[in-house]
C-alpha cells in the first residue's frame, strides 16, 4: 500500500516514541509522535531549535558530535543519553515525567538534504525503567540483605582489583580487617534470633560513619565482616581496628526496648603485590582466630607465621 501525504501524517504523529530529524549543525528539523505522555513531554516546541538552546553548555555539543559519527559512518548507531527533563527549560513539564531520565536512541543517516545540511533520524526510546531494574538488580547482587552491606563476593572481586593494581605498581599499600562479633550464639540463645538480626543491622549504620568513604565494608559470613582499607599500612590500619573495638563495646545495640552490647575480635592483614586475595584472607583469618584464643575483644596483627602454617595447614 502507498501512503498518500496525509496518511503518512497521522502515522507519524501517533508514534508512541519521539522521532526527531536533526541536522549536521544539531538544528531540529521536525519532531513528530512521542505520544507517550508517561514517557515524554511534547517535542513539538523543539522544532526549529538548536540544541543548544535545549541542553546546557557541557550537554550540547555531546549530541552533535553523535549527528557527525552516524553521517561520518553512514550507518545506524545506538547512542544512550540521560537528562532531567525539569531542567530543560524549553519543555511543558506539566506532561511527562519530572525526574532524569534515560534514554536509548538509535540515529539514522538521511539520504536527503534540508537547507543544504545533510540530516539524521533520532528515534529516542525512553528506557528508564529498565534502567531502574538493572540498576537495583546490580545492587542486589552486590549486597547483603540483612545489613545492606556489600557481600562476601563483591568483597573479594574488589580484593582482587586492588591486588591487580598493585602487582602493576598502580595501587598503594591497603589493609585488610577481619572481624568476628564474640560469643554471637549468646546473643541469640538469651535474646531470640531476631536480637542477633538486629545487631547485625545495626553494623552499618554504626560503623560507617568511622569509615572513610573509599573504605569497603562487607559481610562476608554469619557474623564476620571484613574491611579493606586503601592506602593504609598495617600501623594505620591496627588504629581504625583499635577505635572500632573500643567505639563498638561502648555501643549500646537496641532491639525493642531490649539493650545490648558486643565486643568484635579482629585480626588485621597487611596486603602484599605478591598476596592472592586468599593468602591475605588467610592471614587475617589465622590473626583474628588468635584473637579470639588470647581472649576475644582484642585486635591482632598477622605475622609471617600466619602465612607458613597456612601453607603447611
Ligand atoms: P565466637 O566468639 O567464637 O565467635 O563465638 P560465637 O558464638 O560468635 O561463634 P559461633 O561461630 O559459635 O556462632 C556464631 C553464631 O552466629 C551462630 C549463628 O547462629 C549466628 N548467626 C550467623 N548468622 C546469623 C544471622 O544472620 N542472624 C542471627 N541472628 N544469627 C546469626
Ligand atoms: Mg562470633
Ligand atoms: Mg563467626
Amino acid at each position: 500500500m502507498n501512503f498518500s501525504a496525509c496518511e503518512l501524517k497521522e502515522l507519524f504523529s501517533c508514534l508512541p516514541d519521539p522521532v526527531f530529524v536533526l541536522s549536521e549543525t544539531g538544528r531540529y528539523v521536525a519532531v513528530r509522535g512521542g505520544v507517550d505522555q508517561e514517557a515524554y513531554q511534547d517535542g513539538k516546541v523543539l522544532e526549529g531549535k538548536h540544541v543548544s538552546q535545549v541542553f546546557p553548555e557541557d550537554q550540547y555539543p555531546w549530541y552533535i558530535e553523535q549527528i557527525g559519527k552516524v553521517l561520518q559512518q553512514g550507518r545506524m548507531q545506538t547512542v544512550e543519553y540521560s537528562f532531567c527533563p525539569a531542567n530543560i527549560e524549553i519543555l511543558d513539564t506539566s506532561i511527562g515525567p519530572l525526574v532524569t531520565q534515560y534514554y536509548e536512541a538509535k540515529v539514522f543517516p538521511l539520504s536527503f538534504l534540508h537547507e543544504g545540511e545533510r540530516l539524521v533520524l533520532w528515534m529516542a526510546h525512553n528506557v528508564s525503567s529498565r534502567y531502574q531494574n538493572e540498576r537495583q538488580l546490580r545492587l542486589q547482587s552486590l549486597t547483603d540483605e540483612l545489613t545492606s552491606l556489600y557481600n562476601r563476593r563483591h568483597f573479594f572481586n574488589q580484593l582482587n582489583s586492588v591486588l591487580n593494581l598493585m602487582q602493576l605498581g598502580q595501587a598503594p599499600t591497603g589493609s585488610l580487617l577481619l572481624f568476628d562479633v564474640d560469643y554471637f550464639k549468646l546473643i541469640n540463645d538469651r535474646h531470640g534470633h531476631q536480637a542477633g538480626d538486629s545487631v547485625l543491622r545495626e553494623l552499618r549504620p554504626f560503623l560507617l560513619p568511622i569509615l572513610r568513604d573509599e573504605d569497603l565494608l562487607a559481610r562476608v559470613g554469619g557474623e564476620e565482616f571484613a574491611i579493606l582499607l586503601l592506602g593504609k599500612g598495617s600501623a594505620a590500619a591496627l588504629e581504625v581496628a583499635e577505635r572500632i573495638r573500643v567505639e563498638t563495646a561502648k555501643h549500646v545495640f537496641m532491639h525493642q526496648g531490649l539493650k545490648m552490647s558486643i565486643t568484635l575480635s579482629f585480626g588485621v592483614a597487611e596486603l602484599s603485590p605478591t598476596d592472592s586475595s586468599d593468602s591475605v584472607f588467610g592471614r587475617a583469618d589465622a590473626a583474628l582466630y588468635r584473637a579470639k584464643h588470647a581472649g576475644r575483644n582484642q585486635v591482632v596483627l598477622s605475622s609471617a607465621s600466619d602465612n607458613s602454617q597456612r601453607e603447611l595447614a
